[in-house]
């Protein structure tokens, strides 16, 4: 894990003998389910090293606390939100997946991992965050590589508690699709907070942390049916 190790010196963080057989373990399991199902197209140990697992941990240059209640949408094969939950233990995490073969993956690295205080939902987020049980709930929320701001902000900014964040990693140049989030930020009761810029070894491409803020209760009209937000964005 030298390249991890690497990237997170820069970060001031570093991890003990524990955390580092989990991401070795994380990283086996990986390659090893994804010979028999698509869950990643970043297989060499160095990439996933870089592109998987400090690109999750990034996200602490946002702020996160050890003791967040954190919901990562759109989770896929755990990015960001196990290599976070690895790094504090003490986060309550759910992992929010609508695929059924990736949710069941996340289902079982958890337990090789041996975590505890992970919930996986397998469904669609615009279902769950219309359950009272998730609705308004996180602290934090996360969403990786899932929609372009305006349907994330609809995705994500209902599951986050009054005060509470989202954090959405991005690359490349993103002030056009900014603007074309601001109104769907607005209703979800949200606002942009800050964006914040990522630079770290291996990770030189024009990385992004988008942070958003939850100032008030988002209407109970949103989210819309499953797949609209995705279908018709509002802009
Ligand atoms: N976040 C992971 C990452 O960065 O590696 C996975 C990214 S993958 C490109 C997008 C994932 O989001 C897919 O696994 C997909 O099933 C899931 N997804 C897309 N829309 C979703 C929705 N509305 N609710 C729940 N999951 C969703």
């Amino acid at each position: 894990m030298n390249e991890l190790v690497y990237g997170l010196s820069a970060l001031g963080i570093s991890l003990n003998s524990v955390q580092l057989g989990q991401f070795e373990t994380y990283y086996q399991e990986l390659v090893d389910y994804n010979s028999r199902i698509n869950l990643t197209a970043i297989t060499e140990y160095k990439d996933v090293q870089i592109k998987h697992f400090l690109d999750s941990v990034s996200l602490v240059l946002a702020g996160i606390k050890g003791d967040e209640k954190l919901l990562d949408v759109g989770s896929g094969a755990g990015f960001p939100g196990l290599p976070l939950k690895m790094l504090f233990p003490a986060i309550q995490l759910g992992l929010l997946e609508a695929t059924q073969k990736k949710a069941r993956f996340l289902s079982e690295i958890t337990v090789k991992l041996g975590l505890s205080g992970v919930e996986i939902i397998s469904q669609r987020a615009e279902d769950t965050a219309q359950n009272p049980l998730y609705r308004q709930k996180y602290s934090l929320v996360t969403s990786r590589a899932v929609a372009d701001m305006a349907t994330l902000a609809e995705l994500t900014l209902p599951f986050c508690a009054v005060g509470g964040r989202v954090i959405a990693p991005k690359k490349g140049d993103i002030e056009e699709e900014m603007d074309r989030a601001a109104t769907a930020v607005k209703k979800m009761g949200g606002r942009v907070f800050k964006v914040i810029k990522v630079e770290l070894p291996g990770l030189e491409d024009s990385r992004k942390l988008v942070l958003l803020e939850k100032i008030s209760n988002t209407p109970a009209l949103y989210p819309r049916r499953a797949g609209i937000p995705a279908k018709t964005p509002l802009i």
